[in-house]
């Protein structure tokens, strides 16, 4: 048994608004253990939405809409799904008292146009629905091999969507005796291809749990997900398979679900009750804005410099090589503030524009007791993004000295 999420607005396929209410139904649907196989978004067209449904019905043993029940001509769910079965739109007369009460209540007259809220494809069932004047659809759809497709069209706007989804839609749906739990693992310091080289096995399709790779800013995400007949058949996969990520990845891996690099660095210098100054002359002060961000980090944040273009070249004595400022800074840093740690950026994200063949290249370096390390850093060429890779390079040169 598998779902898929048609999610019906011109809105939508032209790209003023992003559909959220797929990926919101699909995290609900999987918590019951119902996957989905297929998203489709499709705009106000009767032709193309047509198109759509009866692959979906053809293919899908449920099939969850959201958009197009509103009372104005654009909104062509109900007659679509007329269409797709071959009947009329009949006249419920509860919802058109649920609608006029509706209006009433706002002291407002109904326009005519709204009494289509009220019809419904013959043989379906409304969806009450109490936040709003469209009521949902529901409709079992017999399919050429005897069995049904189970269709629930709701409304576009998210907060009637998705309260009918919980108290209305999800006790219609057939049990799934199968749970679906997932769990993500975050990587830091390797390409995509490279992790997943390291891995492998562990990323082969159809293998259960599921391994697949994501990559966000220079940040790997391993996203697993596990299928079984309870809970804890499912963690105790997860877990096996997250140790197995362990030993194949090591030190890459540096945390689990929502964790980031600057939070493992503020843990893990709260944990051992040290500190940490920055020097930054790259990132513009993204890398002291995420490490303020974490909880406690006013316990091991000393604070930090950031250095502009122009405080670079007006010092004489400042040495002109990115490689051994970036060591300098981070050893007057660490005395400046005080700190066990300091870190620093140096270098440029952009070619000065002399050499055809020259690279912006980057330095980064920790400076402790025992003393430096520089690192050399290739930024990438689109400069948010490059910035952002700077600043959890930086963190992950500390992050490692933290957890070795
Ligand atoms: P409709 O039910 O088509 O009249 O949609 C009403 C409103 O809900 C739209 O104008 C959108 O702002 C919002 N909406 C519709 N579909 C989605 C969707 N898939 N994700 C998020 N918002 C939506
Ligand atoms: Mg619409």
């Amino acid at each position: 048994m598998h779902a898929e999420i048609i999610a019906i607005g011109t809105e939508l396929t032209t790209g003023a608004k992003l559909d959220t209410n797929s990926q919101w139904l699909s995290i609900e649907l999987a918590a019951v253990g119902i996957p989905v196989l297929l998203h489709t978004t499709v705009a106000d067209d009767m032709p193309a939405m047509l198109e759509t449904m009866r692959a979906a019905v053809r293919r899908s043993d449920i099939v969850l809409i959201s958009g197009g029940l509103g009372p104005t001509l654009d909104d062509l769910t109900r007659q679509l799904l007329a269409e797709l079965a071959g009947v009329e739109l009949v006249l419920h007369e509860p919802s058109l008292q649920h609608v006029r009460d509706i209006f009433a209540k706002r002291k407002r007259v109904m326009p005519e146009r709204n009494t289509i809220q009220a019809m419904f494809p013959a043989g379906s069932e409304p969806i009450e629905n109490p936040h709003g004047t469209a009521p949902g659809i529901w409709f079992e759809l017999p399919r050429a091999d005897g069995s049904i497709c189970r269709i629930a069209a709701m409304p576009g706007v998210p907060s009637e969507m998705k309260p009918m989804f919980r108290d209305r839609v999800l006790p219609r749906l057939p049990r799934s005796d199968r749970v679906i739990r997932r769990a993500r693992v975050n990587c830091y310091g390797v390409g995509e291809s490279a992790c997943e080289e390291k891995l492998g096995d562990v990323t082969a399709r159809g293998r259960d749990p599921e391994v697949g790779i994501t990559v966000h800013e220079g940040t790997i995400t391993l996203r697993i997900e596990a299928h079984g007949a309870s809970e804890s058949e499912c963690d105790a996969k997860i877990a096996k398979d997250k140790q197995l990520i362990r030993e194949r990845l090591g030190a890459l891996v540096f945390g689990e679900e929502d964790e980031q690099l600057e939070d493992i660095v503020a843990r893990e210098l709260n944990r051992c009750a040290k500190t940490v100054s920055i020097a930054d002359e790259v990132t513009g002060g993204v890398l002291s804005c995420w490490l303020t961000a974490v909880a406690k980090s006013e316990q091991c944040f000393a604070g930090g410099l950031i250095v502009g273009h122009v405080s670079k070249v007006s010092h004489e004595n400042e040495p002109t090589d990115s490689a051994t400022r970036a060591r300098r800074l981070a050893e007057t840093t660490r005395e400046r503030f005080g700190t066990d740690f300091a870190v620093s950026i140096a270098g440029s994200l952009r070619t000065s524009g002399q050499g055809a063949d020259e690279i912006p290249r980057l330095y980064l370096a920790l400076a402790d007791a025992s003393g430096t390390e520089v690192e050399e850093h290739i930024p990438v060429a689109d400069i948010s993004f490059a910035r952002n890779r700077a600043a959890k390079s930086a963190l992950d040169i500390l992050r490692l000295r933290l957890q070795n």
